[in-house]
């Protein structure tokens, strides 16, 4: 006879961080038990990190919030929902609907991301929308797009992978982001200004200087036509624009790229004949080389150079970006960011903007237009010209936004500020309003992971009582507002997959019960009947000749350079054992145990130079502001680069919050800093 416990089924879910989505069982109970899930692609084998392993601590940690807070006292969810639509109501009489803005995240479900750009839009009436997204994937984005005509992260599955001879991976460290990814890897070649875990797995690493990977990418290019390796068959036939990429690299000649980045000839010319000597190859990027001032820029550079290897839409090769956040993907689809409606759809199109209006029942003339970009709208918060109100989902930019002390400061001036979170984050300790929400077990909802695979993560554990989940904060929200907003997940999809129907990232054949029957299904999904679309650039790409673009570009200088004062590099990056912010895995033990807290990774003779010993606390400045670490000295990074985590709060005072023109990408990962040892 079984015993009780061994009738409790386990659940089949996902991970409840990065962009892998890894595969895994939840099996409810007190403690909720994670176990292995060997059906799922991407962690085939049940492979999780650390950060899987542990995830359900958070279910019942001590710093779950159960109350809503209104002014940090507790209220009933009536008192602070009232207080907040009245606020909202009020405001949007006095300054108009732009005084109202709503800051998502791409951690956040396909549905709550849906529902969160359907309420700025519907319920609120404002363009003031943007999301922790735009620090992440906007600039692989913006170029896939100019090239491809279309962005997914992995237009192919992670198990193709396998199947190339070489990868070419510039700008990610997997082996410490994402693990099992790892699995899935050839021979490497890895471009990383420091000897990451990820560089020492690698056949060849090259360690260019902070903000040179695009002047890297040209050089490769060079290299590739000087040496005869362009596949002029591909080119001729799935490509345009060439001539103009090839006349814009002339003066881009090894030695000079080797100047520029510190990359030695010999090793680049190893590099591109890996490269072109592989029946199938591909090339990746990752946060290292499209988090600056010329990102977009960047990857087009790569992708490039993958077209004049003849690599992207054939099997086993390809361009791929590698998503950070665990819904990077679907959090930029369905419309929670400045410019876009549900479908991948473009808010300023005219066609877009009447399916999506008759899909929400509104007339195509009252959808707002498109808005500020995230760390542009975190500017204006609480100035003359800028909104006076807002109600973040799903993110922590007081640890995550470029530049974070001025944006402490404009979140403070706000005249209301309104915090749906688990835990008190640093940012929700600023708001007037803090909701508690329910977390990833406690729900159900759909995810789309790197490889633009649509997964479903099941309910499998009830939340504590007080908790809501966002679903139901923005209906409790919409109601108020006098709109009628769908809060269960199921209904909300539904309505979601007729507002992408005819989109980019069509989800309109996808149900809840295709994804458990098929583990997963593929956008674009234009019927119940059609199987997903796992390589969806075999026969053509998503331009209206179906060619690919190449794209001329030009190399230009970090928007900060190094000077007497600021006479070193600064780079931030990931650790194993923390996620993003770290407002879930800081409060983790086994984590906080592996990863306690921030550290300044520097070279021995920069540390010599400076009288600076190891395990000394170090002070990092910027013209932005300080931050303190501890000394961790190691010849892994070059001497003129210092690397800080950016999981604590810190390192992102001394970002530089230079835009890209196109993406508006702040520059994470290159800025000017000065060190001195605290005494
Ligand atoms: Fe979760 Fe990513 Fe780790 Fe997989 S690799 S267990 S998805 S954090």
């Amino acid at each position: 006879m079984k015993s009780p416990e061994s009738s409790i089924e386990p659940v089949k879910t996902h991970c409840p961080y990065c962009a892998l989505q890894c595969g895994m069982t939840l099996t409810p109970g007190a403690p909720v038990v994670v176990g292995p899930r060997d059906d799922v692609p991407a962690n085939a084998g049940g492979a999780l990190c650390q950060k899987g392993w542990t995830a359900a601590e958070l279910l019942t940690h001590r710093d779950r919030l159960t109350t809503p807070l209104l002014h940090g006292e507790p209220a009933s969810w009536g008192e602070a929902l009232d207080y907040v639509a009245g606020r909202l109501r009020a405001l949007r009489a006095e300054h108009g609907p732009d005084s109202v803005a709503v800051f998502g995240g791409g951690g956040l479900t396909n549905e709550k991301a849906y529902q969160l750009g359907k309420f700025a839009r519907v319920a609120l009436g404002t363009s003031q929308i943007d999301y922790n997204g735009r620090f992440c994937m906007s600039s692989a984005a913006a170029a896939s797009i100019r090239a491809f005509g279309m962005d997914r992260g992995l237009p192919f599955p992670v198990t193709d992978l396998a199947q190339a001879e070489v990868v070419l991976m510039a700008g990610a460290n997997v082996a410490e982001t994402m693990p099992p990814f790892v699995r899935h890897l050839p021979r490497l070649i890895v471009i990383d200004p420091r000897r990451t875990a990820t560089a020492r797995l690698a056949w060849l690493h090259l360690q260019p200087a902070p903000g040179t990977d695009l002047a890297l990418a040209l050089g490769l290019l060079h290299l590739v036509i000087a040496e005869g390796l362009l596949d002029k068959g591909y080119i001729a036939e799935r490509t345009t624009g060439f001539e103009a990429v090839r006349t814009s690299l002339a003066s881009w000649w090894p030695e000079r790229v080797e100047r520029v980045t510190g990359v030695p000839v010999a090793r680049m010319r190893q590099a591109v004949h890996a490269l072109a000597g592989a029946a199938k190859a591909v090339v990746l990027t990752g946060r290292g080389v499209e988090q600056h001032a010329k990102g977009t820029d960047t990857v087009t550079a790569f992708i490039n150079l993958a077209l004049a290897l003849g690599l992207p839409g054939r099997p086993g090769s390809g361009y791929g970006c590698l998503t950070g956040q665990g819904n990077g993907q679907g959090g930029r689809e369905h419309g929670q960011k400045a410019d876009q409606l549900p479908g991948y759809r473009k808010i300023d199109d005219p066609a877009a903007r009447e399916h999506v209006a008759a899909v929400w029942g509104v007339r195509p003339e009252d959808l707002p237009g498109p808005g500020r970009s995230a760390y542009e709208l975190l500017q204006a918060l609480g100035t003359p010209e800028g909104p006076r109100a807002l109600l973040l989902f799903g993110s922590n930019p007081v640890v995550s936004a470029p530049r974070s002390l001025a944006v402490a400061e404009r979140l403070r001036s706000l005249d209301l500020l309104v915090v749906s979170d688990l835990v008190m984050s640093e940012t929700a300790a600023l708001a007037d309003v803090v909701l508690p929400t329910t977390q990833w077990a406690e729900e159900t909802g759909t995810m789309t992971n790197l490889e633009g695979r649509v997964l479903l993560r099941r309910k499998a554990a009830e939340p504590p009582p007080g908790v809501r989940s966002d679903l139901q904060i923005i209906q409790g929200l919409a109601v108020r507002l006098g709109h009628r907003f769908a809060a269960e997940p199921r209904e909300v999809f539904d309505e979601l997959r007729r507002a992408s129907a005819g989109g980019i990232a069509d989800y309109s054949g996808i149900t809840y019960e295709r994804i458990e029957a098929e583990t997963g299904v593929f956008w674009p999904c234009p019927s119940p009947g059609h199987p997903g679309t796992p390589r969806p650039f075999l026969d053509s790409f998503a331009t209206p000749d179906g060619r690919a673009r190449f794209v001329p570009v030009e190399h230009r200088a970090p928007a900060e350079e190094t000077s007497e004062d600021y006479p070193v590099y600064l780079t931030t990056g990931r650790v194993l054992a923390q996620y993003q912010s770290g407002a879930q895995t800081r409060r983790i033990g086994p984590l906080v145990e592996a990863a306690p807290e921030s550290f300044v990774e520097l070279h021995p003779s920069l540390a010599a130079h400076l009288e600076i010993d190891a395990g000394d606390r170090v002070r990092v400045t910027s013209r932005r502001g300080s931050a303190e670490g501890v000394a961790r000295i190691t010849d892994a990074i070059r001497p003129d680069t210092v690397f800080m985590p950016f999981h604590w709060e810190g390192a992102n005072r001394l970002t530089n919050p230079a835009l890209d023109p196109t993406s508006r990408m702040p520059e994470f990962k290159v800025c000017a800093v000065r060190l001195e040892a605290v005494r």
